[in-house]
């Protein structure tokens, strides 16, 4: 699992469209997505990461996931997992 911090790792993961993100949002339930999810938006990323420095949530990424072994009690996208 690896915290993704920068603009250019978190576009170089979705160009390369392997493996999955965990999101986590203080002020929502944490959810894991496939990294090409049209829900994963840079726009988002660079407000809880670059703008606001995680205060409210973060994002890592994971090669594999699965249901059986979350790591921060995550829930499937409904859009990209379901
Ligand atoms: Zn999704």
């Amino acid at each position: 699992m690896r915290l993704v911090k920068h603009l250019n790792d978190f576009q170089h993961i979705q160009r390369q469209g392997i493996g999955f993100f965990i999101i986590l949002d203080n002020a929502n339930p944490v959810k894991v997505h496939s990294v090409g999810c049209s829900w994963v938006k840079e726009e988002n990323f660079i407000r809880k990461v670059l703008t606001n420095k995680e205060k409210h949530g973060s994002y890592y990424w994971v090669q594999y996931w699965s249901e059986h072994y979350p790591s921060f009690k995550e829930t499937p996208c409904r859009k990209c997992m379901s």
